[in-house]
């Protein structure tokens, strides 16, 4: 069964969260995997909207610290007292836009696993080392980077996002998608999910990849119609 996560990013106030998972929550199946990641505001009122759905609410973000003086940050236990179930981690808009680093990406991991959020760790080259033949060396070492001595990876996704197709509307071909999955699934047992412009018209090819364990989506999760046509609702 695949796994199909819809990233908000910096969308959507409290009323629309709700009219939007009111509207999607009741056509997730029982059995089918889907997920919101949500602004930090629209976490709880969207975990109640959904309540009795399997439609699961996560973060998009949070801090490696158990609480502390660090002014405009949430704490992995704050996500789960709101009743965010996962979190994603390292998302290239994360690692580029506000410069996180390898070494504050896994001390998140680490974090998350222990407070029981499921982590959604995104990894991806730039168009640059895309061009240059980097790729599959960017990838391997940014999951190691995240996840050496961790414990418990039991719960652990990984989200392959190339970089230049992240909101380019420049989709990966799935040939492409799927050389990439086979390296990450080497590196690590997790399933790996692929984002960078998936869409309605493009969902289904992909996800009929034996190597692609879902899609994470961003612009196209923002209607929910255009969502549902990706689940399949
Ligand atoms: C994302 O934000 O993770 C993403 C893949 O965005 P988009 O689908 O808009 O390319």
């Amino acid at each position: 069964m695949a796994l199909i996560i819809g990233n908000w990013k910096m969308y959507k106030t409290i009323e629309e969260a709700i009219a939007f998972v009111e509207r999607v929550a009741p056509r997730v199946g029982e059995g089918q995997e889907v997920g919101l990641a949500v602004p930090f505001t629209a976490i709880h009122p969207a975990v109640e909207a959904a309540k009795g759905s399997p439609l699961l609410i996560g973060g998009q973000n949070m801090h490696s610290a158990e609480e502390g003086a660090f002014t405009g940050e949430i704490a992995g236990r704050m996500l789960v007292d709101a009743g965010a179930s996962f979190v994603l981690l390292g998302h290239s808009e994360r690692r580029h836009i506000f410069g996180e680093t390898d070494e504050m990406i896994h001390n998140k991991l680490k974090k998350a696993v222990e407070v029981g959020l499921r982590p959604v760790l995104c990894v991806g080259e730039t168009l640059e080392q895309h061009r240059s033949g980097e790729a599959k060396e960017v990838i391997a070492h940014q999951l190691h980077a995240a996840t050496e001595g961790v414990a418990d990876l039991s719960s652990l996704v990984v989200a392959y996002e190339p970089v230049w197709a992240i909101g380019t509307g420049e989709t990966a071909t799935p040939e492409w998608a799927v050389e990439m999955h086979k390296r990450c699934h080497e590196v690590i047992h997790a399933p790996v999910l692929y984002g960078g412009s998936v869409k309605p018209s493009n969902a289904a090819d992909l996800l009929a990849r034996d190597e692609i364990d879902g899609v994470l989506v961003g612009g196209a999760s923002l209607d929910p119609e255009s969502f549902l046509e990706i689940v399949g609702g």
